[in-house]
């Protein structure tokens, strides 16, 4: 199960997230990107990465699930961009 998260403080409003991956990501009222939803479906997962890749500001994280650190939050596996 794949999660994605946006980092508000890098995020700058580009939106190249939502032009990449519509299904996933949008821009809210104030021009910031935001996650539709949550979990990512299965089908979405290729965009999400393009979306990923194509962040000018390195602001969207993904998150594998379940895998939970003993205070019960969520692990990252990582930015792809740093692998
Ligand atoms: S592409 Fe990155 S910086 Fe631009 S709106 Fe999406 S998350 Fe924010």
């Amino acid at each position: 199960m794949m999660r994605a998260t946006i980092d508000a403080a890098r995020c700058q409003g580009h939106g190249r997230c939502a032009m990449l991956a519509p299904d996933v990501f949008d821009i809210d009222d104030d021009g910031w990107g935001t996650v539709l939803v949550d979990p990512v479906p299965a089908t979405a997962e290729p965009d999400v990465r393009e979306a990923v890749l194509n962040c000018p500001e390195s602001a969207i994280a993904l998150l594998q699930g379940p895998i939970r650190s003993a205070g019960g939050a969520w692990m990252s596996t990582g930015n792809p961009k740093s692998e």
